[in-house]
């Protein structure tokens, strides 16, 4: 099994998307200048979106010019199509980050595409990205349980990882949207996708929506997962499920893994108290163990 993960912090957008309470420009460049101080080599800033639909995410240009370069960090910006994908390049960031999704049904709703179609603007947003010298990953939302349509059909999955592999991106994630999988699920769908990805890696993204958020990080990594998503503190809420903990807290994940012996390159004290930070700032408990108890 991997020895040594590589971590992708998606607290500036994923963990701040999904909340209600407006953050500032300055706060949300605080946060990532935080996570690139506790040690992510790789952080999303922001999404590329319609700010009418979201509009925690209206100030996407600005949070990109004002965090400016990050040394040994990789900027990320999630997109959902050639527009946005448009929008992040002129910004210079250094990847696009692309959003494939497993159901019909979530993905109309999400972004207005069917399966086929997320797949083909991934493709294209792989493609922009890779003719100006950056690079794309993608992540393949609903990957464990759709929200809308129950049950996704791994296979399908494994098909679309299949395909989406051979557009060139640095990697292909299975993102658990709505923190509905299990660990014997994990352990299984990565392992598929690994095989018919390799030598491109498998990243995991999990909500802990049920509780199974770290269990599933640890099936994942045993699994040959050797990339990991976390939001500090662990914001990020479900958008289908009101009242959810949120993506799996970054500290959470970081102390669990290096007390197994894999290295996640994370200060775990910087992130605990970034966690609090951002608890201030928000004005909530944030819903990370880590933060609470602290290190020792
Ligand atoms: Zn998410």
């Amino acid at each position: 099994m991997t020895r040594r993960i590589e971590f992708v912090e998606v607290g500036p957008r994923d963990g701040l998307q999904n909340e209600t309470t407006l953050i500032s420009t300055a706060d949300k460049v605080e946060l990532i200048r935080r996570a690139a101080a506790a040690g992510a080599g790789r952080i999303e800033l922001t999404s590329f979106v319609n700010p009418r639909k979201v509009p925690q995410m209206a100030d996407a240009e600005d949070v990109v010019v004002q965090v400016g370069a990050l040394e040994g960090v990789t900027r990320i910006g999630l997109v959902l199509n050639e527009r946005g994908a448009e929008r992040a390049l002129a910004c210079g960031l250094d990847q696009l980050g692309a959003v494939a999704v497993a159901s019909d049904a979530f993905g109309i709703r999400n972004q207005g595409q069917t399966s086929e179609q997320s797949v083909e603007v991934s493709e294209r947003i792989i493609a922009m990205a890779r003719a100006v010298g950056k690079t794309a990953q993608v992540t393949i939302a609903v990957a464990f349980g759709c929200p809308f349509g129950g049950d996704v059909d791994p296979a399908h999955v494994v098909a679309m990882a299949a395909r989406l592999a051979k557009a060139g991106p640095v990697e292909i994630a299975l993102a658990d949207t709505i923190g509905v999988a299990v660990p014997p699920q994990v352990s299984a769908l990565v392992a598929a996708v690994r095989e018919v990805i390799a030598p491109l890696p498998v990243r995991v993204h999990f909500h802990n929506t049920r509780g199974t958020g770290i269990a599933n990080v640890w099936a994942a990594v045993e699994a040959g997962a050797s990339v990991v998503d976390g939001s500090i503190g662990g914001l990020g809420g479900c958008p289908f499920a009101p009242g959810a903990a949120g993506n799996v807290a970054s500290e959470d994940v970081a102390w669990m893994l290096e007390r197994s012996g894999v290295e996640t390159g994370l200060d775990l004290g910087k992130l605990i108290e970034a966690s609090r930070w951002l608890g201030k700032v928000m004005d909530k408990e944030m819903p990370s163990m880590l933060a609470k108890v602290g290190q020792k």
